[in-house]
């Protein structure tokens, strides 16, 4: 079959790899019909993931059809049309028994902090990914969801990972009626992260980003006010006069360690840079929310990472909120969501391309060219 290939950062092709092989009673394969690329593959793609091994397919956001499933599995059947959550989680231990799908013991044996997740290093599992004709897909009596009949299978392949993961955002910030949210990052996390803001009753959102077509995008599509921290001297100064100076009752990190910008600090009237790079959205979303306010982060961050200010988290009394997304625990109301018109996640995808040309997908989607959002990618049929 034809699978993505990783040779190494930046470069990844697509060749014939092995059929895979139900490998467990619980274990389905699924032929892909739609995967997507996600911010969270250009972590890998640029050699950020530790244990990324050369040779390994990505991709955690796929939708397909059950060709295969073992002895044990009875929630699914051959032929049924499903969405798969980008966790790999078995529905059963300690942590997914409180709906930490994210954090799953079972499926990840470093068990270090992250649950298994689909196409994601060694770190994460060491488990195959979806950007590719065949996935095996274990536990499958918990993960697979039937795709709603009526449900375009655009709109679905984005309840396996970026819409539940902006809602999940918003869920984390605690947004009361009324709130001032502001949400770094206008990637498709940032998109749906303001898009699920009003959901929970935000009386401003408020989306930051240097992309000027991401922006333009949200601002239509989520109807918030945007920002460019390319034209602000200082991104934590503009917000904090945005709001009276009080600061912002919520901030949403969806933009990871690869972040941009500078964190500058006013001394003594001069301005000096403190950090450059993965600090600045924990730096700028702790320093302009308001006293205690929240700051969620969906964004991702290497696991040995060390990038808060305490002592602004400790002086200011904020709350922060971080995790990996548990899909599956937000997918009843996502679908409720999507099947009454309220959301239309499908609105994101820019691009459609043949999995064969995946080198160009991830260069378009990784240097933001061509007005690009979100890629999916097609398996020939
Ligand atoms: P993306 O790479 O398409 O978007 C990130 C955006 O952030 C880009 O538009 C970029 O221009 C912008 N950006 C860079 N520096 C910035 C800064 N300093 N301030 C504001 N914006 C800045 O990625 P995505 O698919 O939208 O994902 C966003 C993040 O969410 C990634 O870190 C991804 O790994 C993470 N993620 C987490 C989960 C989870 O379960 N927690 C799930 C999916 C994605
Ligand atoms: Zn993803």
């Amino acid at each position: 079959m034809l699978a993505m290939n990783y040779r190494g950062p930046r470069r990844v092709r697509v060749d014939q790899k092995p059929y895979p092989e139900i490998k467990h009673p619980e274990d389905a394969i699924v032929r892909v019909t739609r995967s997507c690329i996600c911010g969270s593959d250009l972590h890998l793609y640029n050699g950020n993931v530790p244990d990324t091994r050369v040779g390994s397919t990505f991709g955690h956001e796929f939708v397909g059809i059950i060709e295969e499933v073992g002895p044990a599995v009875d929630k699914v059947k051959v032929g049924d049309h499903v969405l798969v959550p980008f966790n790999v989680a078995c529905g059963k231990c300690v942590f997914c028994q409180q709906g930490l799908y994210g954090n799953c013991h079972e499926s990840n044996a470093q068990a270090t902090a992250v649950g298994g997740i689909f196409g994601y290093s060694h770190t994460a599992g060491g488990y195959d990914g979806g950007q590719a004709e065949y996935v095996r897909v274990p536990y499958a009596n918990f993960g697979p969801t039937v795709i709603p009949p009526d449900m375009d299978p655009d709109d679905a392949v984005l309840l396996t990972d970026v819409f539940p993961t902006g809602y999940q955002a918003a869920e984390m910030g605690g947004i009361q009626p009324g709130d001032t949210v502001v949400i770094f990052g206008a990637g498709p996390v940032g998109i749906m992260a303001a898009k699920s803001s009003w959901l929970f009753g935000a009386g401003r959102v408020i989306v930051i980003d240097e992309v000027n077509y991401r922006l333009e995008f949200v601002r239509d599509y989520a109807q918030c006010e945007v920002f460019n921290f390319r034209e602000m001297d200082d991104p934590v100064v503009f917000i904090k006069k945005l709001t009276d100076w009080i600061g912002a009752d919520v901030c949403i990190d969806a933009v990871g360690a690869e972040a941009r910008g500078n964190v500058l600090q006013t001394i003594t009237g001069r301005k000096t840079l403190l950090q450059a790079g993965s600090a600045t959205v924990l730096h700028w979303a702790i320093n302009s929310v308001r006293k205690g306010g929240t700051v969620s982060v969906v964004g991702v961050y290497g696991p040995t990472d060390n990038l808060v200010p305490i002592g602004n988290v400790v002086n200011k009394g904020i709350t922060i909120r971080a995790n990996q997304t548990a899909v599956k625990r937000h997918l009843p109301k996502l679908i409720d969501h999507i099947q009454s018109g309220r959301v239309s996640p499908k609105a994101i995808i820019t691009h459609r391309v043949p999995l064969e040309e995946i080198a160009d997908a991830y260069h378009i989607f990784s240097e933001k060219l061509d007005n690009c959002i979100k890629t999916v990618l097609i398996p020939p049929s």
